[in-house]
């Protein structure tokens, strides 16, 4: 098992272990790709889903929120494209009977070539010190000008394969880069064919009646059906956006990375309204602030990057993902995408209505263009959990597990302990816990020694522990550890509410955009 391995299945079964993450109908041996989150999971997804809306909607006096349906009028996904191309290309192995993305198969092969490069890159580094030029470098040494020869040209010709529904030749280009079913090296490829990944249902108690539907592979089509109902009662005027986050559904081939890739999983979107000509700049502003909203949480720059697409969906004319580094790499955790008119001239095709914008600046009315934020809540639930996951080891040689999530992001702010249950100590912090469970999600913990009590709240993710002495009978000062550099400090009871707001307010995170 590598690392990487190692270290994923930590994070799983902490993730289990202290309540964030379980699979789903676990009693009954789970059902594949769907997860439930559990009584800390609930919490932390619910802060991110916050610090998304504060940050995209409420900061935002062009941006207004909505929540629409996940049943919508099935003529919604023959407009959207959804019922026509909504597909990933499948291919089976005939040995292991296993089910693999084609794409996904090619594009691991180049991620594994992009891997050796890295490799070339730190050995040169190491080599030339202080005189690397890295950009240098990747343009001039052979080897690696050949690696990314490689990637460009077997990527350019799944994305030209793939444009022209060419499935025999993305078959042959597996077959011509020998890749193998990655459990057991087979070969033995079946040819290669379409899915599609929506899930149908039906709407009405008989059957000859009923209507079929399909659950929402996206919540963006929510936004574009209610795009002038939208703008008429609020009254925005271009450029404006509309956000929402909500459950999407894809029947998603392979699915088992944990809550990267769900059936079932949660979406915030933003649709942004715009004059057409103008794409160009707010795609490249969007980019630019959906990374600053990433790194205002603190996880390392490092760990971040832009994916420009080569592959461009039917829709748009540019796009571009944020990478995050997960347990397994690099992979996509959100996308920019310039949507261009498409998705409202669909709708206006498709309903015959109307979608247009009438421009009172200079007296036209357009079809505008679009430029959309995506990114899934439950890959970015992971990216946090699986980041903030750390062994540590301590001065004195013994080690902890914490878990360090940004404070403003943790699901309970901060535990109160009495230092041991009798004379009046429970009752002090128990009156804690009541003055600050107003403001913040605490926690009361009388069980086993102080010391395991910290350990527990540290894996749990808890920036804060507050615990009552007998001193505190004397002077009304309690002891505050911080979890991340477990400093200890002695603080007025009344000054609790203001040191913990201070930390987890997200005033202070949010200004760091
Ligand atoms: P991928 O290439 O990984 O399948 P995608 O390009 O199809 O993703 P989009 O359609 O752009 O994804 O969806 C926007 C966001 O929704 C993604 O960036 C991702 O964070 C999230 N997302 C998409 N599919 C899933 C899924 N099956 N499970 C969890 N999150 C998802």
């Amino acid at each position: 098992m590598t690392n990487q391995d190692d270290q994923f299945k930590k994070v799983i079964s902490h993730a289990k272990e202290y309540g964030y993450v379980f699979q789903s109908s676990e009693i009954y041996d789970g059902l594949s790709a769907v997860y439930d989150y559990a009584q800390n999971g609930a919490e932390l997804k619910k802060n991110i889903r916050e610090y998304w809306w504060k940050a995209m909607v409420q900061m935002n006096e062009n941006i207004v929120g909505i929540d629409a349906a996940i049943f919508m009028h099935p003529t919604t996904w023959k407009a959207s494209g959804h019922v026509d191309a909504f597909n990933d290309p499948l291919i089976d192995n005939k040995d292991s009977k296993k089910r693999y993305r084609a794409d996904v198969l090619i594009e691991d092969y180049c991620a594994k070539i992009e891997a050796k490069i890295d490799k070339e890159v730190e050995k040169a580094a190491k080599r030339f010190g202080d005189s690397f030029d890295k950009a240098q470098f990747l343009a001039t040494n052979t080897r690696v000008v050949e690696y990314q020869e490689k990637i460009n040209t077997t990527l350019s010709r799944m994305a030209k394969s793939l444009e022209r529904e060419d499935l025999a030749d993305v078959k042959a280009l597996i077959e011509e880069l020998e890749i193998a079913d990655p459990l057991t090296g087979s070969r033995n490829w079946t040819d290669v064919k379409q899915f599609n990944l929506m899930f149908g249902t039906k709407l009405g108690a008989s059957a000859e009646n009923a209507m079929d539907l399909y659950l929402r592979p996206e919540t963006a089509q929510g936004i574009f059906v209610n795009f002038l109902n939208v703008q008429k009662t609020s009254r925005l005027k271009i450029p404006f956006g509309i956000a929402q986050t909500g459950k999407a559904f894809r029947n998603e081939i392979v699915a088992r990375q944990f809550i990267f890739r769900m059936r079932e999983f949660e979406q915030m979107e933003m649709q942004f309204f715009i004059k057409p000509g103008t794409q160009k700049e707010w795609y490249e502003q969007w980019k630019e602030t959906r990374l600053k909203w990433h790194l205002s949480l603190g996880m390392g720059a490092e760990n971040y990057r832009f994916h420009d697409h080569e592959k461009l969906a039917h829709y748009a004319d540019a796009a571009a993902d944020i990478e995050f580094k997960f347990p397994f790499g690099f992979k996509e955790l959100e996308g920019i995408h310039s949507r261009t008119d498409f998705d409202l001239s669909q709708h206006e095709k498709f309903s015959g209505k109307k979608l247009q914008y009438f421009d009172h600046e200079d007296n036209s009315s357009y079809v505008p263009y679009v430029v959309e934020t995506s990114i899934g809540l439950d890959r970015m639930f992971l990216a946090v959990f699986s980041n903030s996951l750390k062994e540590e080891t301590l001065e004195d040689g013994s080690t902890r597990t914490v878990l360090a999530l940004p404070s403003v992001l943790a699901p309970v702010k901060a535990a109160v302990f009495p230092l041991v249950k009798k004379d009046g100590l429970p009752e002090i912090a128990q009156q804690i816990v009541e003055e600050l469970k107003w403001d913040f999600n605490v926690v009361y913990d009388e069980k086993d020694a102080v010391g395991r009590r910290y350990r527990r709240q540290d894996a749990n993710g808890t920036p804060f522990c507050i615990t009552v002495d007998h001193d505190t009978l004397e002077d009304n000062m309690v002891t505050i550890r911080h979890r991340d550099s477990m400093q200890q400090e002695r603080v007025k009871m009344d000054a609790l509410r203001d040191i913990i707001k201070q930390d987890v307010d997200m005033r202070s995170w949010l200004m760091k955009m």
